[in-house]
């Protein structure tokens, strides 16, 4: 069970510039940007640390449209990636 504390720790981790796994992998939570999994998404620390601050101060149209924009950049990282492969 993941709680909201745990993911505020996971988000002061990121912005810190340490991208964190919560729980297990393909089952827990993502960075934001998914960098723990995809470092090389891995977000400038201006957007990490205007990402937190809209979270905490509950900016949800805001956020969400971060969070839009880091799943637009997973989701073209893997069709590049299987571009390549394929
Ligand atoms: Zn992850």
């Amino acid at each position: 069970m993941i709680e909201a504390k745990d993911y505020i720790e996971q988000l002061q981790l990121w912005v810190d510039g340490n991208s964190t796994h919560i729980g297990e992998v393909k089952k827990g939570i993502c960075c934001p940007d998914f960098s723990c999994c995809l470092p090389e998404l891995k977000a400038p620390k201006e957007e990490r640390e205007l990402f937190q601050e809209l979270y905490l101060t509950e900016q949800d149209v805001e956020y969400e449209g971060m969070l839009m924009m880091f799943l637009g950049r997973m989701l073209s990282n893997k069709i590049n990636v299987a571009g390549r492969i394929g």
